[in-house]
């Protein structure tokens, strides 16, 4: 019998703060979802405001503070801070002057989880060692 195919990939986001932005849907063979981490400076703007033909957006702020901008509309962002941004809303992010900042970028298609959570994961016979 062959071998079954691994059913993991890990990466890592080491670096980022020189790199400024790193995706992982190649790295991690992705299907249904892109991930980013990015980092800004202190002071430092996403040089552009965008949307999305039909992709959301989560944006997890892991470190630092800043200031989100939709539509028009500004508001503080920090450590903890977790947003929704629909595909037509038009986005940028900012990093305090004084605090750079270390965000994650979840994006995936609108309106396409049909499950989640207890009514997808399964318990499966299979254990590590710790349990
Ligand atoms: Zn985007």
């Amino acid at each position: 019998m062959e071998k079954a195919q691994t059913n993991y990939k890990v990466a890592s986001f080491a670096g980022v703060e020189t790199a400024g932005r790193m995706t992982f849907k190649d790295m991690l063979d992705l299907s249904g979802s892109e991930l980013s981490v990015n980092a800004l400076p202190a002071g430092v703007s996403v040089p552009f405001t965008h949307w999305h033909k039909r992709n959301e957006e989560v944006y997890v702020i892991l470190s630092g503070k800043g200031q989100f901008y939709v539509d028009g509309e500004e508001f503080a962002v920090a450590q903890g801070s977790v947003i929704r941004v629909s595909p037509a809303g038009e986005r940028c992010l900012k990093a305090d002057a004084t605090s750079p900042l270390l965000y994650l970028c979840i994006q995936t298609e609108a309106n396409s989880l049909v499950q989640a959570t207890e009514n997808d994961g399964v318990l499966a016979a299979s254990k590590p060692s710790w349990l």
